[in-house]
């Protein structure tokens, strides 16, 4: 990739730094890559495309350190789960051979699981040297008919935010577009239409992973709109489901930052419109199926939205309701980045608790815009991450629970806090109305543990020695000999 195609993804329009004066993103800083470089932001973009063959082009290490970092769910294949690399050696490098071994690593991939399409991400020893992956891709594709997607993303291109674009931009430019529409499934037009639906309409939905198969929690009210989802870019995706996407009358952008070049280069060579919102929390799981409704403009649509949000509210508040009463007034410190700074805030407020302090570390103008607004003007936001800065903070605002990214579990357990992972490491799902109920069983399960009460308590060998019990006595001591028919107590032990 030259460096002027980096710095175009830099500098995305769509962005809302872009409205100001300092336009594109931050550029990056020395040691930036070192939470996430851009092969590893393209990667856990596109890896849960679940048919596809990913091979790694580069050393061990690169595919070694980052291999199913994400805890994505497939409904069928399971291809994506196989760490494939050309495992480039420094003899590889020394005798020019990287190129031939791309070639092989494809062919084999080809000719052992017969994926519908490759993608071969670019790593740094490959890019340092020159190779040319996209040349290899396109006759590869050409000699083994099977489409051969490059994904250039060498690490030191920037981070991992930079790599998630990379892998859109290669979605865009190679992908989407290139396949029919889908045909409607017979069984599922039937049962539409027996419930008085008068149209399918087709939709994506852009950076959604289905993390612990969460979006699993909210695909059954699109099914009973009538809203028929294309494709999710890219959780429990399938390759044909992209070459589709562009069939697509509104793209939902499920993640702010993530794939924001993929929604505005749709739009511009296709025309579909697109909106940025959420589905972590009652109110904004609404408020994302209300904005479908508003763009696709159909009435019947429209009322039946409506329905379904009345309905679906009511059902989940009552089910709330008994947990509203042992988690709310709770206090939160939530650390974690990007959209989820203010869509959990929501979330726990749906919840009665209270979240005293959100981090904006990775957070856009608009997301910090969101958060004032829920939060109020004088909203706490916390930049530094690191674990110091987080035990003070939780310390002065007296939070009871860190809820934050995997990377922060043992700053929490060390403190004795308790703590709730909601990034991507997490093992369950909380996106729609239902993913609320799992939310709060975990916030409670989290917080009513008796591990904290021990854990905080002093060790045993710490504690104060209780006063020492007298020592029990011996019969020989006593100043007359037992009658055999009386019964003495001597300490714990009767004697007869
Ligand atoms: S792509 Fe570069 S920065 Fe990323 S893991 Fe590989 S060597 Fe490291």
């Amino acid at each position: 990739m030259k460096p002027a195609e980096v710095a175009q993804l830099l500098d995305e329009p769509a962005c809302s730094h872009n409205k100001k004066s300092k336009s594109g993103c931050a550029r990056p800083k020395p040691g930036a890559s070192a939470g996430g470089c851009a092969f590893d932001g393209a990667q856990i973009a596109l890896l849960p495309i679940a048919d596809v063959a990913h091979i790694v082009h580069g050393p061990i290490a690169c595919a070694g350190s980052s291999w199913d970092n994400r805890g994505t769910r497939s409904s069928g294949p399971t291809l994506y789960r196989i760490g494939m690399t050309t495992d480039l050696t420094e003899q590889d490098v020394i005798m020019g051979r990287s190129e031939k071994r791309l070639f092989h690593a494809i062919r084999q991939a080809v000719e052992s699981y017969a994926p519908p399409a490759v993608f071969v991400y670019n790593t740094c020893v490959p890019a340092l040297i020159g190779d040319d992956i996209e040349a290899i891709c396109k006759a590869s594709s050409e000699r083994l008919g099977v489409p051969v997607v490059p994904v250039d993303s060498a690490g030191f291109y920037g981070t991992k935010n930079l790599g998630n674009r990379i892998a859109g931009e290669a979605m865009v430019k190679y992908v989407a577009g290139t396949g029919e529409r889908p045909p409607l499934n017979p069984e599922a037009l039937a049962d539409a239409q027996a419930r008085g639906i008068q149209r399918i309409h087709d939709v994506n939905l852009i950076g959604e992973y289905n993390i612990a198969g969460e979006f699993w929690h909210v695909a059954p009210l699109f099914d009973e709109l009538g809203l028929r989802i294309i494709c999710t870019l890219s959780g429990d995706g399938r390759y044909e489901d992209i070459a589709a996407m562009h069939h697509a009358e509104v793209n939902m952008m499920v993640c702010s930052k993530a794939m924001l070049n993929v929604a505005r280069k749709l739009e511009d060579r296709f025309g579909t419109p697109w909106f940025e919102g959420s589905f972590y929390g009652i109110t904004d799981t609404s408020q994302a199926l209300r904005q479908f409704a508003r763009i696709i403009d159909d009435p019947d649509l429209t009322a039946r939205t409506e329905a379904l949000i009345e309905r679906e509210e009511a059902k989940i508040r009552a089910q709330l309701q008994p947990w509203r009463e042992r988690l709310g007034g709770k206090r939160v410190l939530l650390y974690t980045g990007g959209v989820k700074s203010w869509s959990v805030v929501s979330a726990l407020q749906d919840l009665g608790m209270s979240v005293v302090a959100t981090g904006t570390n990775k957070s856009t103008e608009e997301d910090k815009e969101r958060i004032r607004e829920l939060m109020g003007p004088d909203a706490r936001m916390v930049n530094d991450g690191s674990p110091r800065a987080l035990l003070n903070t939780v310390k002065e605002l007296q939070a009871d629970i860190l809820i934050a990214g995997g990377r922060n579990l043992y700053t929490a357990l060390k403190a004795r806090l308790p703590f709730l992972d909601i990034n991507q490491e997490r093992e369950f799902g909380y996106a729609g109305y239902t993913g609320m109920l799992e939310l709060v069983k975990q916030l409670a399960l989290t917080l009513e543990s008796p591990v904290w009460a021990q854990a905080r308590s002093a060790a045993p060998w710490a504690a104060p020695k209780p006063a020492a019990a007298p020592a029990p006595l011996d019969p020989e001591d006593l100043p007359m000999p037992l009658d055999d028919s009386a019964e003495f107590s001597f300490g714990n032990s009767a004697v007869a």
